[in-house]
């Protein structure tokens, strides 16, 4: 007896088929015309890198590192993630290719499968997919909201509206040295309260507690002072100006003081952009992450980026119907007709037209009902009658006007009437 679990896909992947593969493709065309526009072109990375990348990169103590990367030993014993996020892998890229060395400021943006073993929820799956961009070699607060502006300007452009942009400051290394040494103190008397995780976290990651998830964490980290109490003055400074910049380019934006996100290499400036529907859905996060590059053994380069999750942002986007995919389809009956209906087919398509053709000897009834599901504009209908006179039968599939015309104009008028 077969065993059919074997044939579904892995829990938390989904297939994407026609005709909701045409949505995908209207957000990643967007994407890339979108992002050109600001001068970022696109870099494409292995989805599998070692796993040190993401240990080092993104670091040990983080939720995706510590339980959510899919790591396998391969034939030779090495250790390989899927990468579950693809900045460290830019970062890799832009280090193993000495970038900096050709470029003073590189603007990279990226498409692709993620992978996180995540309990599974609407919109949190185990394969999902990001579009992300990354600047390397700028420190200036105007890109910081330049980046910020793009993102938003990217979802408005989509059609999705009801968006926050809420945006932080982490501060510099200092800052957030200082912060640390005030909540180490302000936790010490909750210590035995905390989950186990946040209790080690307290002498290894102190800030990471404050993006705990557990409910007990969360209403003792409530109480503490908010990080950007502990901002130096030129922190301050550097936040004010992004913050002038994104109301000088009207791009409304939501202070929120206990946003820190959920990895390590942030330094500095922090966003993200929630939709507010049924209920509240963080679409794409991002930051400043100055010492990142350094840290993986590269030459000290700032850098900035974010990554917005693409099931999220379909979900948010107003449904549309599937638009006309077929320029013309092609009908016929009677023996000879099929022959001469997939010549006509491949002319067209050699004026660049979208053509389909009925391949099966079927009705001219069903031939013109698959038209009609593929929402062809215009069908050609060739039978017996049209094949003694060189001619087709045009259909307009909007108004069902018929009419004849000869085999050798048919080029020529369907450039005119699809011009
Ligand atoms: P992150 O890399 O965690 O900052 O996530 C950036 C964006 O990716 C989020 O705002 C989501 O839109 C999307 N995302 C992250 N994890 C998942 C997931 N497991 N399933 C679907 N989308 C995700």
């Amino acid at each position: 007896m077969s065993n059919n679990k074997s044939l579904l896909a892995v829990r938390g992947m989904n297939d994407i088929l026609p005709p909701d593969s045409s949505q995908w493709i209207t957000i990643e065309v967007h994407a890339r015309k979108h992002f050109e526009q600001y001068g970022y072109n696109e870099v494409r990375l292995p989805i599998l890198e070692s796993t040190n990348l993401f240990e080092r990169g993104i670091g040990e103590d983080t939720d995706i590192v510590e339980k959510e990367m899919y790591t396998f030993l391969d034939k030779k014993e090495r250790s390989l993630t899927l990468r579950p996020e693809m900045t460290a892998s830019c970062v890799r890229a832009y280090i193993q290719h000495h970038v900096y060395k050709h470029e003073t400021t590189s603007r990279w943006y990226y498409m692709g499968p993620m992978f996180r073993y995540e309990r599974m929820q609407s919109g949190r799956y185990r394969q999902f997919h990001q579009i992300g961009v990354e600047a390397f070699g700028v420190t200036s607060p105007s890109l910081d909201a330049e980046m910020i502006e793009m993102l938003y300007r990217f979802y408005v452009n989509l059609g999705i509206s009801n968006l926050t942009m809420n945006i932080n400051s982490v501060g510099s290394d200092k800052d957030r040295n200082v912060y640390r040494t005030v909540i180490v103190e302000r936790l010490e008397p909750y210590k035995e309260e905390l989950c186990t995780n946040c209790q080690r976290r307290l002498t290894t990651n102190t800030l990471r507690i404050l993006d705990c998830k557990i409910k007990k964490c969360i209403e003792i980290v409530t109480h503490l002072p908010p990080l950007s109490q502990y901002l130096s003055t030129e922190s301050k400074a550097y936040f004010d100006f992004v913050q002038e910049s994104l109301s000088l380019m009207n791009t409304p934006y939501a202070l929120n003081p206990s946003l820190v996100r959920g990895l390590d290499y942030y330094t500095s400036i922090v966003f993200e952009c929630a939709v507010t529907q049924e209920k509240t859905s963080i679409l794409a996060g991002g930051g400043r992450y100055d010492n990142f590059v350094e840290q993986l053994g590269g030459v000290s380069t700032s850098a900035v980026g974010f990554a917005m999750g693409t099931e999220r942002t379909l979900m948010a986007m107003p449904s549309h119907k599937n638009n006309a995919s077929l320029d013309v389809f092609i009908v016929h009956y009677g023996d000879h007709a099929k022959t001469q209906a997939i010549q006509i087919a491949q002319t067209l398509r050699n004026i660049n037209l979208c053509v389909g053709v009925e391949h099966r000897s079927t009705s001219l009834k069903s031939q013109l009902k698959q038209a009609n599901k593929l929402n062809a504009i215009y069908v050609i209908i060739i039978g017996d009658d049209e094949l003694q006179h060189n001619s087709v039968t045009l259909k307009t599939m909007k108004t069902g006007t018929e009419h004849s015309i000869l085999q050798s104009e048919l080029k020529n008028k369907l450039k005119e009437l699809l011009a």
